[in-house]
């Protein structure tokens, strides 16, 4: 029998460290290396709550639904997983459908009238929020109870057999991708967050149309995380007071409790954006097997151990 394949996870974002985890379960001896600490990646940025919103990928509905029974599972100890499965409103101010995914969730139900204030419609379901930090440090430990090991450098030329030395890489880069690979069609979009202290607030709500400034209330323990905005085409990571203001006003005409509190902590992250998740083996020229996993956009907790069992999958194949 031959000896398993090393691998090389470019990334320690949430698609670096379910993938590394997925590899190592799967066999495979996996180190990680990573140009920023978890707690300095998009993927700490992120709100998060579980939904699958790119419908047009037919990939995303299958990822999403085995990363919620992760999810689901991890829940059952939030104070080690930072998951907990949190009920929710999420409401259109234009009449819209109710997603087919929602309604299969825990709680669902159509909202009503009185529960609107000014949006048209609504429903109500439960489903895990993530708080990133913490389970980015939760993943952090399972890597270490997996021996896997985790490296900061950056990585100019991950295509270079030199640099490979036999393994396979698996490539989590996120918005590096574009740098790495060459991918034109990754762009930025950036994201902002505004994290006040949770003045009892135990139910999420979160907007269903597509604006670029989307209002969500996202409930952590003792924090709350308010959104959120979409600013296409922008990088850079330093936050704007002004839309960190009008985030604040637009989540007090939902909550009034939420008016005037101080702000703890702006949150901004650069979703790495494409046309289609990238999640596919390519081998180069000079022979270096390759499995690339980025450009998740705004849904890559959402799909990041559903992406996770793909990679590992995909590197069984050509081991
Ligand atoms: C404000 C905001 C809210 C969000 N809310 C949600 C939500 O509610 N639900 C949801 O599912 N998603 C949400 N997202 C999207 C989600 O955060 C991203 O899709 C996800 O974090 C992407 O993770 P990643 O691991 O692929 O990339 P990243 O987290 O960006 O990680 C990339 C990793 O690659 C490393 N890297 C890059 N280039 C190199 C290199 N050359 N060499 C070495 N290392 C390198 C980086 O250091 C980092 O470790 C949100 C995002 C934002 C910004």
């Amino acid at each position: 029998m031959s000896p398993i394949r090393s691998v090389l996870v470019i990334g320690a974002g949430v698609s670096g460290m379910t993938s590394a985890i997925r590899l190592a379960e799967s066999g495979f001896a996996v180190e990680v290396i990573t140009r920023d600490d978890p707690e300095q990646t998009t993927s700490c940025a992120a709100g998060a709550l579980w939904g699958p919103y790119l419908a047009e990928d037919p990939r995303i509905a299958p990822w999403s639904e085995r990363t919620l029974t992760v999810l689901d599972e991890l829940a059952r100890e939030p104070s080690l997983t930072g998951v907990s499965s949190v009920l929710g409103l999420e409401a259109a101010r234009i009449p819209a459908p109710v997603p087919a995914w929602a309604t299969a969730l825990r709680g669902f139900r159509i909202a009503t009238r009185e529960e609107l204030g000014e949006y048209s419609n609504g429903w109500w379901y439960e489903a895990p929020l993530v708080d990133m930090p913490a389970y980015l440090k939760f993943l952090r430990a399972r890597l270490d109870d997996l021996r896997i090991t985790i490296t900061t450098g950056v990585v100019v030329s991950a295509l270079d057999p030199r640099f490979a030395a036999g393994r396979i890489i698996v490539n989590c880069t996120g918005m590096g991708a574009a740098k790495l690979t060459g991918d034109t069609e990754l762009h930025p979009v950036r994201g902002q967050l505004v994290v006040v202290p949770n003045p009892g607030i135990d139910q999420f709500f979160a907007e269903h149309d597509e604006s670029p400034d989307p209002t969500y209330l996202l409930p952590h323990g003792d924090l709350l995380v308010l959104g959120g905005s979409i600013q296409d085409g922008i990088a850079d990571k330093s936050g704007d007071p002004g839309i960190a203001a009008a985030i604040q006003e637009r989540c007090a005409r939902i909550d009034p409790r939420v008016r005037g509190l101080e702000v703890i902590e702006h949150r901004v992250g650069v979703r790495p954006a494409r046309p289609g998740i990238r999640l596919e083996h390519e081998r180069t020229p000079g022979g270096v097997d390759v499995v690339h996993n980025y450009g998740h956009g705004g849904v890559g907790v959402t799909v990041s151990w559903g992406c996770a069992y793909d990679v590992a999958a995909l590197a069984m194949a050509i081991a």
